[in-house]
C-alpha cells in the first residue's frame, strides 16, 4: 500500500500554478479572486483565511468581503454586481452556507458563469455536463488529480463513487465518465453497498460519515479516495474511510487530513487562472 500525499501533489501544481500567475501578471493581467463571506460560522471563517492566504502565496489578487451576519440578499447581489463588473476580478466566490435569510441559488446565479470559479452556476454545470468545460469543480476535480499525478489511468476501470451530492458526488461522477471510467454512483438508499464498493477500482468516498467504509467493503489492490472530513466523537479531524483497515488492502490510498483536502483550494486557484487567461 502506498500513501496519496495531496500536501506534496498540491505543493507542486501550486507552484505551476504561481509560474503560471507570473507569466499572467507579466502580460498585464494579474490573476484576481474575490472571496466573500457573511456571517461569522467559524469554520468558513477558516475557509476563507485560508483561500486568501494560498493566493498571496501564488501572487493573486485577492479581496475579502466579510459581510455581517444581518446582510440581505439584495445588498449581497449587489456587491456581486459591482464584482462581475471588475476588471481585476476574474474570479468571485461565495463561501457557503449563507445565513438561511438568503437564497444560495439566487446568490450563485448572479455570479457571472466566466467568474464562477467554483463551478457551481448552473451553466457551467450544463457545461461539464456536454463534455465542454469551462471550469472543473473543485473537490472532484482534485480527486482526479490525485489519481492522475499517482499514475492511475481511469480509462476503463470500474469507479464507485458513494455520496450524490450536488458539490461532490455528482460532479465526480460526471468528471471519472468523461475520463472514460465506467461508473456507478452510490447514496443513501443503495441496496447492499458492501457488495457495490466491492467492485470498485477506483472508489471515492463523500458521505460525511466518520470511518464509515471498513476493510471488508473494499476489494484488494483498489484506489482509495477519502473526500469526507468529520470530527470523530474525541474531536480528531477522521475521514468517511476507515484508514487503519483499508489502508491494509488498497494499493494506493488519501489520508485525512493531508489526502483530498489540500487539493480544493489548489483546484480553485486553477479556475482562477482559467478564468484570468480568458479575460487576456
Ligand atoms: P452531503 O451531506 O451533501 O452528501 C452526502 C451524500 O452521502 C448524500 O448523497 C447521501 O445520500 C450519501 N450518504 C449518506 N449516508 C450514506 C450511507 N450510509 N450510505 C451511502 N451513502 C450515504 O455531503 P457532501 O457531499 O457535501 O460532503 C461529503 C463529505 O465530504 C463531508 O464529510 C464533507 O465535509 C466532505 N467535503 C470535503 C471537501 C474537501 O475539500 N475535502 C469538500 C466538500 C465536502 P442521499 O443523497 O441519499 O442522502
Amino acid at each position: 500500500m502506498a500513501i496519496i500525499d495531496g500536501k506534496a501533489i498540491s505543493a507542486q501544481i501550486r507552484s505551476e500554478i504561481k509560474a503560471e500567475a507570473e507569466a499572467l501578471t507579466a502580460k498585464g493581467v494579474r490573476p484576481g479572486l474575490a472571496v466573500i463571506l457573511v456571517g461569522t460560522d467559524p469554520a468558513s471563517q477558516i475557509y476563507v483565511r485560508n483561500k486568501q492566504k494560498a493566493c498571496e502565496e501564488v501572487g493573486f489578487y485577492s479581496d475579502t468581503y466579510t459581510l455581517a451576519e444581518t446582510t440581505t440578499e439584495k445588498e449581497l447581489l449587489d456587491l456581486i454586481e459591482i464584482l462581475n463588473l471588475r476588471k481585476d476580478i476574474h474570479g468571485i466566490l461565495v463561501q457557503s452556507p449563507v445565513p438561511k435569510h438568503i437564497n444560495p441559488d439566487t446568490v450563485i446565479n448572479a455570479i457571472l458563469p466566466e467568474k464562477d470559479v467554483d463551478c457551481f452556476h448552473p451553466e457551467n454545470v450544463g457545461k461539464l455536463m456536454t463534455g465542454n468545460p469551462r471550469f472543473l469543480p473543485c473537490t472532484p476535480a482534485g480527486v482526479v488529480e490525485l489519481i492522475k499525478r499517482s499514475g492511475v489511468d481511469i480509462s476503463g476501470k470500474e469507479c464507485v463513487v458513494v455520496g450524490r451530492s450536488n458539490i461532490v458526488g455528482k460532479p465526480q461522477a460526471i468528471m471519472l465518465l468523461a475520463e472514460n471510467g465506467t461508473v456507478t454512483v452510490c447514496h443513501s438508499r443503495t441496496k447492499n453497498l458492501a457488495e457495490v464498493t466491492r467492485r470498485a477500482d477506483i472508489l471515492v468516498v463523500a458521505i460525511g460519515k466518520s470511518e464509515f467504509i471498513t476493510g471488508d467493503m473494499v476489494k484488494p489492490g483498489a484506489v482509495v479516495l477519502d473526500v469526507g472530513m468529520n470530527r470523530n466523537s474525541e474531536g480528531k479531524l477522521t475521514g468517511d474511510v476507515n484508514f487503519a483497515e483499508v489502508s491494509e488492502i488498497a494499493s494506493l490510498i488519501t489520508p485525512v487530513p493531508g489526502g483530498v483536502g489540500p487539493m480544493t483550494i489548489t483546484m480553485l486557484l486553477q479556475n482562477t487562472i482559467t478564468a484570468a487567461k480568458a479575460a487576456l
